[in-house]
């Protein structure tokens, strides 16, 4: 499979797994009706195939790494803000559902200015780190350092307590293990984290692979990062196909879009584009564009393997003709 497939395959699998999941979000496990396909309603009254904050999160953050050239925390908040006051990257074209350590942490930018604005509390534990990650992944997955340095920074702009960056690093391990070739069975049988530092306590049940254990009705809500997570790799490692792989997760309910587009994102690039049903691809918000944001993040990838790990951005375009030098680069961003 092609890494174009396996870019565009992680990005409509995240989309997928939200518009799936949205009309369940915040259902008690066993007391709604299953879904089978991409269907309306929800607290937000969706129509089918539209897709909530993980995924206008992820576009942003996409857009930004491209438009950017790179990692630019700054950039990523500002259009994180746009989604919350104009509902830039949003198919209703207003935001209508944020977080609360999301939104705490825009509020804190936008008084103050600084990233990363996220809040280091072992409280402020949700998952809207992890939800929207992947191009983060996708664009620095090949190189290591640039991996775990990108996951971190951009992490911490809204989410930086402990859990949410252990979470963020396993997931990010195991995406590029599976971009590398590995088999999905064997990463999720040995979870690893990058760096291979955690920072918390939580993690320690992922990185075991308690989750394999687990009967559907053992798993938490998903609402906490390591609970997202948790159930995330439960719904990969009882396999299947992309479309099972989804439903399976969407119909856990609780946070269900979230914890189904983070399966999503892992499934989608293991799968690649071409496993997910025409009749969804027709159906998907954005499918289009979703595919475009992908190309872009392969492009961006192949351009930053020029660069030593240490440069956050592409080379200005002006620098190209006038012969690049040192002040066209920015150091990267250090934990
Ligand atoms: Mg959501």
């Amino acid at each position: 499979m092609s890494l174009q497939q396996a870019f565009r395959g992680g990005l409509l699998g995240l989309a997928a797994g939200d518009a799936l999941g949205a009309p369940l979000e915040f259902s008690r496990r066993n007391a709604f009706i299953p879904v089978y396909g991409f269907s309306k309603g929800g607290p937000w009254k969706l129509n089918p195939g539209e897709w909530t904050d993980d995924t206008s999160m992820a576009l942003c953050l996409a857009t930004s790494l491209v438009e950017s050239g790179g990692l630019d925390l700054h950039d990523q908040m500002q259009r994180y803000l746009r989604w919350y006051q104009e509902g830039y990257m949003s198919v209703s074209g207003n935001c209508f559902d944020i977080g609360t350590t999301t939104l705490s942490s825009l509020q804190r930018y936008k008084r103050y200015g600084i990233v990363p604005a996220g809040d280091p509390n072992p409280q402020a534990s949700g998952n809207g780190g992890l939800m929207r990650l992947l191009p983060v992944i996708l664009a620095t997955w090949d190189n290591p350092l640039r991996l775990k340095s990108w996951v971190e920074a951009a992490t911490m702009t809204t989410h930086a307590s402990p859990d949410c960056l252990d979470a963020s690093l396993v997931f990010a391990d195991a995406v590029s293990r599976v971009l590398e070739g590995e088999a999905l069975q064997e990463v999720l049988a040995s979870p690893q984290i990058l760096g291979g530092q955690t920072r918390g306590q939580a993690i320690e049940r992922v990185l075991e692979g308690n989750y394999r254990h687990l009967d559907r009705s053992e798993l938490g809500e998903g609402f906490y990062v390591i609970e997202a997570l948790e159930n995330a790799f439960w719904a990969c490692w009882k396999g299947g196909s992309l479309k099972q792989t989804l439903l399976r997760a969407a119909n856990l309910g609780g946070d269900a879009d979230t914890v189904a587009a983070i399966a999503g994102q892992l499934v989608g690039v293991v799968k690649g584009e071409a496993l997910l049903p025409d009749s969804w691809k027709q159906e998907l918000a954005w499918c289009e564009k979703l595919q475009v944001v992908a190309d872009d993040l392969l492009d961006l990838n192949q351009k930053l393997r020029q660069l030593p790990w240490t440069f956050d951005k592409l080379p200005a375009a002006s620098s190209h003709s006038s012969g690049s030098h040192d002040a066209d680069y920015r150091p990267a961003f250090h934990i």
